[in-house]
């Protein structure tokens, strides 16, 4: 794709983590049987009026708020079409007011992606076509669920600051990483609580103007995201390279055959016809009690990636440091830091073998944790054995100490040490001699043949300390 620039924007659907649904006071909770929580309202039967969810305004407002928005006053609309899985036939949204505008959020690396707007919408219902491949036009027949028509969402709409696919993951990433901190959603891809769209358009480098976007919509994972992207990409290079031009419209991933296809047009765009919900008042929220739901925000996850990163002696933006965050880590550095053991050793064991097993992380405390820590920054035990020490606690509990003596760990250090050096050193004389002379790589030969004669019991630290000794002393 070279001498085109990638442009992305991205509007990303989140279900809210209430109790009840936006405008009634249906149970709001995935994988109830069919059609069990509805009632007039959410129904769209005549003469049912909707009530504004409060929980659901405070959620929206947190967003706001992490995502760096003014919060502002804000009307509901009807956006007007005609589908099945939508019972009012119309969808009561923001439009021109929506509650939050004017942000951005700070993506690992530090870069900050403008955030246009975030705004309140009531969901539609989920229908499933049945036989053909899943799709409308050669299915059987649909079914309709109508537990989801009316569950609040708040849609967020990035500004087209994205410039290619990993870093449109980056951005979902990170946004829901957000989202689930401020306590507004849970953050299931999978459930259909974090659904995005995709504006791709393609241009020159070095051209400021913006190239034709299309909208591309159903992708479901984070990995599917990516592969759209770039398959959108190529297929507008290509147009366009080819002499032809983008058309603006909708098209619809799909994942099994990997490629995207027409929806529908602009020419075949949907008029909403939008006009102010009559059964709603406006929400003016109050700015004192916005400010004390900033003041109650826990901390989020690029400033947790700074403290993490500053104990540890990382950068933010590091994959071990990222990890520890993501997988909600912090309070075991915490716990180092407090303690005065080794943050940097305690990232990087969290990072690998904590992240590895973290379906078992309920078995792991923090005390214990940093006890580990110490018994291998003493010398107590080998990396090896520490390693192995933590994933037995992991998968069945159990303090450090206990399972070190079970195993029979003890580093092999002092006199042992260095007997098991001066055999290694003897059975490797022309190495001994070049290593002395100068050649420094020889020192991870001896590092390899003692773990090997010991069994991965010494202490190797100490070990390469002691040939370095050794080195300087000429013998
Ligand atoms: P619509 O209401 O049709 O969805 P918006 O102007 O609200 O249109 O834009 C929707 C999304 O499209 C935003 O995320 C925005 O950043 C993105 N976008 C706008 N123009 C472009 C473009 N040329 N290329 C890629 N994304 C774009
Ligand atoms: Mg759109
Ligand atoms: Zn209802």
């Amino acid at each position: 794709m070279s001498g085109w620039e990638t442009v992305i924007g991205l509007e990303v659907h989140t279900e809210l983590r209430t109790e009840t649904k936006l405008f009634c006071s249906c149970a709001n909770r995935f994988g109830d049987e069919p059609n069990t929580n509805v009632c007039p309202v959410c129904l769209g039967l005549p003469g049912s009026l909707p009530v504004l969810n409060a929980r659901a305004v405070d959620y929206a407002v947190r967003i706001g708020v992490a995502l760096h928005c003014q919060v502002q006053p804000s009307i509901f609309h009807r956006k007007n079409y005609f589908y099945p899985d939508m019972p009012k036939d119309y969808q009561i949204s923001q439009y021109d007011l929506p509650i939050d505008t004017d942000g951005w959020l700070e993506l690992p690396g530090g870069k900050r992606v403008g955030i246009e707007r975030a705004h309140l919408e009531e969901d539609t219902g989920k229908t499933t076509h049945v036989g053909g491949g899943g799709r409308i036009h050669d299915a059987d027949h649909s079914l309709v669920d109508y537990n989801r028509a009316g569950v609040p969402l708040v849609e967020i709409v990035s500004r087209p600051d994205l410039r290619s696919a990993d870093e449109a993951r980056a951005y979902v990433d990170e946004l829901r990483a957000i989202l689930v901190a401020t306590g507004a959603s849970d953050g299931k891809m999978e459930e259909g609580s974090l659904r995005v769209d995709a504006n791709v358009s393609v241009r020159p480098v070095g051209s400021t103007a913006f190239g034709t976007r299309c909208e591309v919509k159903n992708m479901n994972s984070l990995r599917s995201l990516g592969r759209a992207i770039d398959y959108e990409v190529a297929r507008q290079v290509r147009l366009v390279e080819g002499g032809g031009e983008v058309v603006q419209e909708t098209r619809h991933w799909n994942e099994a055959e990997g490629h995207t296809s027409s929806m529908r047009s602009k020419e075949e765009a949907f008029d909403y016809r939008y006009f102010p919900e009559p059964d709603l008042v406006p929400v003016v929220p109050d700015p004192a009690w916005v400010d004390g739901i900033r003041a109650a925000l826990p901390a989020m996850p690029a400033e947790l990636r700074r403290g993490v990163a500053h104990a540890a002696g990382m950068a933010p933006e590091s994959d071990a440091v990222v990890t520890v965050v993501r997988l909600g880590l912090e309070p075991f550095v915490t716990a180092t830091v407090a303690a005065g053991a080794d943050a940097g050793l305690a990232v990087r064991r969290l990072a690998n073998e904590v992240a590895s097993e973290i379906g078992s992380l309920a078995n792991l405390g923090p005390e214990q944790f940093v006890t580990l820590l110490r018994m291998e920054s003493a010398g107590d035990l080998t990396t090896a054995q520490a390693r192995t020490v933590l994933k037995d606690m992991l998968t069945g509990g159990g303090d450090p100490a206990g399972i070190a003596a079970a195993h029979g760990f003890e580093a092999l250090g002092g006199d042992a040490l260095e007997a098991a050096l001066d055999e290694v050193v003897a059975d490797n004389a022309d190495a001994w001699a070049r290593y002395v002379a100068g050649e420094d790589k020889l020192q991870g030969l001896f590092i390899g043949r003692l773990r090997g004669a010991t069994a991965g019991k010494a202490d190797l630290a100490a070990a390469a300390a002691i040939l370095r000794a050794r080195r300087a002393a000429g013998c």
